[in-house]
């Protein structure tokens, strides 16, 4: 009887495991085709400083998949880095925002504008990462300190001396680094002191409940205080209410992100508000994206 029920449950989790196993290789083959096809497409989130000063946008990658509609990235970016796609998938990213860059460049009311470009490890981890990235800025013609490259501290606990060695060369570029979800990973105090980084973004786990959790609202401090005795810019990422702005403005904390201010936009549409907004004068643009 156990034994029966035993095999019953295996030969069930066989059947589960063996869609699971088929769900990915489709998804796998469809992320390839969809490179090939061009199905992706970028989405500009505005950052501000102040109330509604706007600096820039990070860039964040959707899939528009024919069938299944509008990919999250948090969906199909696990697989694109396991399977190595991250690579060419990323490169395509920079090269987009860098041409947007250039084209922003062109226009008075633009070209103080900067994009901010989210980097997995892998990506960073190519031997020919920094000559590919200023093989990109030079043939687009984008200014290399309008550009920002978000890491997380998955890529610093990979290899830290070479990924110093890196940000340094495409720092005397000009090129920004930020450093992505900061308190979620397992970096010590210690590489934080020694990254050439320009920036801290507040993770938006924090941010959530910043106005009733006072365990958050510590860290968000701290994070804060951290970034202004490390000589470091200051982020807040997915401020949802006008309250967690004030809050963190009264902390100190003057450049946010989140749905507060705009979702993530369609190029025209982020264009299209900033006029309204007002887009970035040179020392808005400094606390945005400046190397401090
Ligand atoms: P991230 O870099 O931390 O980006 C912030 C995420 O928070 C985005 O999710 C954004 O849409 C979302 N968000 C912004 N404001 C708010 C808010 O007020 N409330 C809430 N609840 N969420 C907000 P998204 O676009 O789904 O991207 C998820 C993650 O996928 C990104 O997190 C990033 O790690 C990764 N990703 C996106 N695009 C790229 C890319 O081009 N390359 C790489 N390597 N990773 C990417
Ligand atoms: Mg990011
Ligand atoms: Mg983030
Ligand atoms: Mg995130």
């Amino acid at each position: 009887q156990a034994k029966t029920a035993g095999r019953n449950t295996l030969r069930f989790f066989d059947a589960a495991m063996q869609a699971a196993v088929t769900e990915r290789a489709v998804l796998e083959s469809d992320l390839r085709e969809a490179l090939r096809l061009q199905q992706f497409v970028l989405h500009y989130q505005p950052q501000v400083v102040g109330q509604s000063q706007i600096t820039g946008a990070e860039v964040l990658l959707r899939w528009l998949h024919p069938q299944r509609g509008k990919v999250s990235p948090l969906d199909f970016i696990p697989l694109a880095e396991e399977t190595g796609l991250i690579v060419p998938l990323g490169y395509w990213v920079l090269q987009t925002a860098c041409a947007q860059l250039a084209l922003w460049a062109l226009r008075p009311e633009t070209a103080e504008l900067g994009i901010a470009v989210n980097v997995s490890a892998k990506q960073m981890q190519q031997d020919d990462f920094v000559a590919q990235v200023l093989a990109l800025l030079r043939d687009t013609g984008a200014p290399p300190q309008r550009l920002k490259l978000e890491l997380t501290e998955s890529v610093l606990v990979a290899d830290v001396e070479n990924t110093i060695r890196k940000m340094d060369a495409l720092k005397s570029h000009g090129v920004g680094f930020s450093l992505d979800d900061f308190g979620t990973g397992y970096s010590s105090l210690t590489y934080l002191k020694r990254l050439p980084l320009d920036q801290l973004k507040i993770d938006q786990g924090f941010i959530k409940d910043i106005l009733v959790d006072p365990n958050d609202a510590a860290i968000a401090r701290m994070v804060i205080a951290l970034a202004e005795s490390l000589g470091l810019c200051v982020m807040a990422e997915g401020v949802e209410l006008e309250a967690q702005r004030a809050f963190l403005a009264n902390s100190g904390c003057h450049a946010y992100q989140g749905y507060l201010m705009a979702h993530p936009l369609p190029i025209a549409d982020f264009e299209a508000i900033l006029g309204r907004h007002g887009s970035a004068d040179k020392s808005s643009a400094k606390q945005g994206f400046g190397a401090v």
